[in-house]
């Protein structure tokens, strides 16, 4: 890498999709496909989905989710079982149509999501009540050809998700499932990204193809537009209908399972990505982040072999510690090349160490988000770059927390949810009679729609702000990603 390609060119404030797209190639993230929608994922990419998997993944096991492997094709046929999904889905199924130079009997969809291929076999392998709740989990891709315009990770044709698919005897056991997964994603989102979110329900019009009930988590981006991080859907009976997953009660009788899906993409990564940035590139939690720390030694002819040592041993410190830790030795790059170098790939601390370091046995830390300088001991730096790993998630997070909680405003009328998102972005929460038509107008105006109703039932005013009739919930409007 030059000099010059360290540099991001681009202003977040100012041009944030492009500025957006620069970080994501240089930090090394992702680079574009040959065809348009679909990205390729560099190792550094990659190793920030893993980190999210290997945390959900473990919250999904402790609860009692089994990993399955379902094949990517769903047949047409299978696809059409439940009406909801094929027609929900049918602008963005991709096709095959043949094999090798065969064309096939019955066209085969690459899924966009797994309902209609793991309901049927749930189906059968699901007898009795003793059998319930079954609860299944897949790692894996889906393909969707947007129609609208794609952006690396927010929205690709084909995406690297997780999808959740579980059956129960009754509502209330699928509906508190509905709400676990939620939570769960909602912790992964504050504990392991450094982002705060709201949680709630999709407006009707909005839910998940065939649900009785889409749950969602939403995150803010520093433009003021939300980002559906993760839903949770209870699917009430309708694929169980469909695909016949019934049981045998205690007394024999035939049941019919209620189920429900949920699902997290590697949208987490774009919305991280997105908000913690900056304009010297990447900024990651030290939860996700590659490298937690790098040292970097500095030298002269004199010091080298002493230095070098030094930071040698360091290095190995912080690794027997179990911290994920790199030393740049290298001889052809002087230290500022390299200090830009790990602030644009989002190292969230850096260890200074030259020939100072070493007489006073001590380190210099530099934390990432600020840039903020702390010469400490040698003695116990482990634990000390520890305590800085958690400092550094905190500022991230509180930083996150600020915007949140600065972005939500209150609005009584229609004029009032235009000019609050026309001038600020962020959220507009406001009474809301429950028809779709009352957000037909915001989203004409100002493109934005209802992206979350809260979960506490009570509105916060008595009438709709839009056509005054009595509020049967709140709403919240906001831009969307
Ligand atoms: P869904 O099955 O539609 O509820 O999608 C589950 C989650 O996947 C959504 O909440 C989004 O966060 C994410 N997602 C949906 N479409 C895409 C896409 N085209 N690219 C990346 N992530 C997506």
């Amino acid at each position: 890498m030059s000099e010059q390609d360290l540099g991001i060119t681009e202003s977040k404030s100012h041009a944030t999709g492009d500025w957006y797209a620069e970080v994501v190639q240089k930090a090394e993230l992702a680079d574009y496909a040959p065809m348009g929608g679909f990205i390729v994922t560099r190792p550094r990419g990659y190793a920030i989905w893993e980190g999210i998997q290997d945390h959900l993944d473990a919250e999904f096991k402790a609860t009692g989710v089994q990993n399955t492997y379902f094949p990517m094709f769903i047949p047409e046929s299978f696809l059409e079982r439940e009406k909801d999904i094929v027609e929900g889905f049918d602008p963005e199924v991709a096709w095959t149509t043949h094999g090798g130079h065969e064309e096939l009997d019955e066209r085969l969809a690459v899924r966009p999501t797994s309902e209609s291929i793991i309901a049927p076999f749930m189906a059968d392998w699901i007898r009795s009540h003793r059998d319930l709740p079954m609860r299944l989990n897949q790692w894996c891709s889906v393909v969707r050809w947007e129609a609208t315009e794609t952006k690396p990770f927010f929205r690709t044709k084909e995406f690297l998700w997780q999808e959740g698919h579980t059956a129960h005897r009754d509502e209330q056991s699928a509906r508190e499932e509905t709400m676990t997964r939620l939570d769960q994603y909602e912790r992964l989102y504050e504990d392991v990204l450094a982002m705060p979110a709201l949680t709630g329900r999709k407006p009707d019009h909005d839910k998940f193809p065939g649900a009785e009930m889409t749950t969602t988590v939403e995150t803010l981006m520093p433009d003021g537009k939300s980002v559906q991080a993760a839903t949770s859907h209870y699917l009430g009976t309708s694929f169980a209908e469909a695909f016949d997953i019934t049981y045998a009660d205690e007394d024999e009788d035939d049941c019919v399972a209620h189920t429900t899906s949920w699902g997290l993409s590697w949208r987490a990564i774009g919305a991280l990505v997105m908000l913690h940035s900056d304009e010297q590139g990447l900024v990651l939690p030290p939860t996700l982040a590659p490298e937690q720390v790098v040292i970097v030694p500095i030298w002269d002819a004199d010091s080298k072999e002493h230095v070098l040592e030094y930071a040698d041993e360091i290095a190995a410190d912080l690794d027997s510690a179990g911290l994920r830790v790199g030393l740049d030795d290298r001889d052809n790059r002087n230290p500022g090349f390299k200090y830009n170098e790990w602030e644009l790939k989002g190292v969230p601390l850096r260890i200074e160490v030259g020939p100072n370091e070493v007489e006073e046995e001590s380190a210099t830390l530099v934390h990432r988000p600020d840039g903020e300088q702390i010469s400490v001991e040698r003695a116990g730096i482990s634990d000390t770059v520890d305590d800085h790993l958690d400092e550094v998630y905190a500022k991230l997070y509180a930083a996150a927390e600020q915007t949140l909680d600065g972005a939500i405003r209150e609005a009584d009328s229609r004029e009032e949810i235009l000019g609050t998102i026309g001038q600020h972005g962020g959220y507009v929460e406001a009474g809301w009679c429950g028809d779709e038509a009352c957000e037909a107008p915001i989203k004409d105006a100002v493109a934005a729609e209802i992206v979350m109703v809260p979960f506490e039932d009570d509105p916060i005013h008595e009438e709709c702000a839009i056509c005054g009739e009595p509020a049967a919930r709140t709403a919240y409007f906001a831009r969307t990603y």
